[in-house]
Order: C-alpha cells, then sequence, then structure tokens
C-alpha cells in the first residue's frame, strides 16, 4: 500500500494544468492526500472534486514569511500520515520547502522528476534532457519536483465532491527573518512561462524591443522567455530568462529569436517539443538543435509570422 501527498503552497484559484498533473500523478497510488499552504477557493475546490483523492487539508496563511507557514503545513500533514511519496511543484519556492523538508526529516528530495512508478521509482531528466536517470530513495519518504507537461492529466470520468479539512499546525517555527515590504508584481495576460504550451524568446539580438516578440506571443497566446544576455541589459525581467541558472522549459513550440544557442540557454529549453530558431547568422549554435531555422533579421521575420497567423486565423 503507497500513499501519495500533493503539497501545493496555495490554492487560491483553480489548480493549473502543473498542478492537475501532480494530481493525476498522486491518485495512482492507493491514498492520495492533499495539503495546501492556504485557504482552498471555491473553483479550487470544485477541480479537486475531478480527482481520486481521499483527504484534503488546508491552512490559510496569515502571514508574510520566507516559507516557514509552507514548512510547518507540509510537516504537519506529514506527521499525520504514512505518506511513502510527496508530490510538488518543479517551481523554486516549491523546490525550496521541499529541500528544507528534506533536511527537517532525512528525506531524499528529487527534482525535474517526471514521472513516479507504483514502486516508488523517479523518473528524472538530467543535464536539461539529454538523458533521463531512475531513482530510488534508499531513505524514508521520496520527495518530487514534477516538472509540467510531464504527465497527461486525466480527470474522473464522474466527478464528485471534496471535503476540505482544516489543518492544525504541529510544528510553526519562529522565523530568524522578518519581512520588511511587500510589493505585488503586476499580473500579467500571458500565460507564465514554465506552465506554457508556446514560448517565444529573445535574445541580445533583439537590441533592446520586445515588441516583435510581444506582438507574436500575442498572436500565439504563448509566454515571453529570454536568455541571460537580454534580462541582464535590463530588457526584460529576469523571471523570464531561461536556462542553466533561469527557469527549464519544455513547451510544445519555442520560437528562439535573437539568441546564439549557448549550452546554459539550451539548458532551459532543449526539451521542447519543436524549436523554430530565427537567428540572421546562419553558423549560431541554436540551429543545430531547431527543428526549424530561419536565417533572417527577427525585426522582419517576427511581424510577418503574426501578421500571417492572424490572417489564418481570421
Ligand atoms: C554559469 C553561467 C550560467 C548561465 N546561465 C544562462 C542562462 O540560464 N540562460 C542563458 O540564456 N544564458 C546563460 N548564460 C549565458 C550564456 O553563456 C550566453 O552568454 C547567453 O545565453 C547569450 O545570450 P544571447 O544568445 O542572447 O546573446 P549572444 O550570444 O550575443 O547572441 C545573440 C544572437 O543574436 C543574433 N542576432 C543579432 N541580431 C539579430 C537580428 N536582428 N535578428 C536575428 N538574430 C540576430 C546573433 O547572430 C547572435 O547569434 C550563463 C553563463 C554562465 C557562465
Amino acid at each position: 500500500m503507497s500513499s501519495a501527498l500533493v503539497f501545493f503552497t496555495d490554492l487560491n484559484s483553480a489548480p493549473g494544468k502543473a498542478q492537475r498533473e501532480l494530481l493525476t500523478l498522486a491518485s495512482r497510488f492507493d491514498t492520495t492526500i492533499v495539503a495546501v499552504a492556504s485557504e482552498i477557493s471555491t473553483e479550487a475546490r470544485e477541480v479537486l472534486g475531478n480527482y481520486a483523492i481521499d483527504t484534503v487539508w488546508q491552512a490559510a496563511n496569515t502571514g508574510h514569511g520566507f516559507g516557514e507557514h509552507e514548512l510547518a503545513v507540509l510537516d504537519t500533514a506529514l506527521q499525520q500520515t504514512d505518506a511513502d511519496l510527496v508530490l510538488l511543484g518543479n517551481d523554486s519556492f516549491s523546490r525550496e520547502i521541499g529541500a528544507r523538508i528534506a533536511v527537517r526529516r532525512q528525506a531524499a528530495l528529487v527534482t525535474d522528476v517526471i514521472d513516479v512508478s507504483a514502486e516508488l521509482i523517479a523518473t528524472k531528466d538530467e543535464l536539461a534532457g539529454s538523458y533521463s536517470a531512475s531513482v530510488k530513495s534508499t531513505t524514508g519518504v521520496l520527495i518530487a519536483a514534477v516538472k509540467p507537461n510531464s504527465i497527461d492529466d486525466a480527470p474522473l470520468a464522474a466527478p464528485g465532491t471534496v471535503q476540505v479539512n482544516d489543518l492544525e499546525l504541529q510544528s510553526a517555527q519562529e522565523s530568524l527573518v522578518s519581512v520588511v515590504a511587500v510589493e505585488d508584481k503586476v499580473a500579467s495576460e500571458r500565460p507564465s512561462l514554465s506552465e506554457a504550451r508556446v514560448v517565444v524568446a529573445g535574445g541580445r539580438g533583439v537590441d533592446g524591443d520586445f515588441g516583435p516578440l510581444e506582438d507574436l506571443a500575442d498572436a500565439l497566446g504563448a509566454a515571453i522567455g529570454a536568455s541571460r544576455a537580454a534580462t541582464d541589459a535590463g530588457w526584460i525581467s529576469h523571471d523570464a530568462q531561461v536556462g542553466q541558472t533561469g527557469i527549464t522549459v519544455s513547451p510544445q513550440l519555442y520560437i528562439s529569436a535573437g539568441i546564439s544557442g549557448a549550452i546554459q540557454q539550451k539548458a532551459g529549453m532543449q526539451t521542447s517539443k519543436f524549436i523554430i530558431a530565427v537567428n540572421k547568422d546562419v553558423d549560431a549554435p541554436v540551429f543545430e538543435i531547431a527543428d526549424l531555422g530561419i536565417v533572417g533579421d527577427l525585426s522582419k521575420v517576427l511581424p510577418q509570422a503574426a501578421a500571417e497567423i492572424r490572417r489564418r486565423r481570421a
């Protein structure tokens, strides 16, 4: 009998695709528990009813900390279950919580997971998807941070309703730091970079003007990504950086424009299903991994592509 515990840092709105993938994966195990470090919204409760979940816990977050609340929720949930497996997101905050709980409980954290078998063997991407490895925990619970777009979302044919219970925290800890200011980010209409099915990414070749990329992204419903050269230049926020020291993406389509294709950039996007590269240098390394290469000036190619997509969709 194996038991999977899905941990979400919050469910203030309906679960996104990556979160639903975690629910699908968890529901393959004998017992499925969900612990959420926030109150669960009405929309989220409805979606949870689409999966075979045995227990749902919520614990409202009343303050700003550095993950202490989230850590206490996951720790308490683990104390109250015999979960063999914790599933959480592969975003940096979830992985941080995973690492901290792993230290606290002498458990194994495996990141970049793309599947977990019934025998609790995690399959994970190595070296940015160059090969995959099968990993088994040799100690206690396996904590798996699962990459988005790895699992086929499979809700129940006959959805039900879930009962949400309040989790009484056992292990709240004093924070060693205090937060002196919190600034909300301006919400974007675009899909989140790590989950988007289409990413349009720009590099030094955009020369400070992401306008043509944003226009193409709007035409495609895509997220915007960037190389480190572009984020370091301050042309776009650091959150958009794709690569070894940025976000790893694996969309259906990655359009790389004005990016040379350095190894550190490839590390974050080479598992994309289809790669289109636009570069004016025929020898740019990005063409080695591109499924379709366009040698040309992005300021001419991208507007034509956006116009043609809009024309065909009209
Ligand atoms: C430890 C470490 C970690 C790093 N992590 C990352 C990371 O996470 N992500 C990342 O991206 N990089 C990372 N880098 C940096 C990486 O090595 C490269 O320097 C960076 O990716 C280069 O960005 P770029 O391709 O935009 O710029 P460049 O290499 O300068 O390439 C610009 C490209 O644009 C093309 N171009 C110019 N004008 C046009 C035009 N008008 N139309 C079409 N094409 C045009 C050029 O032909 C060229 O190929 C890291 C480096 C180190 C050492």
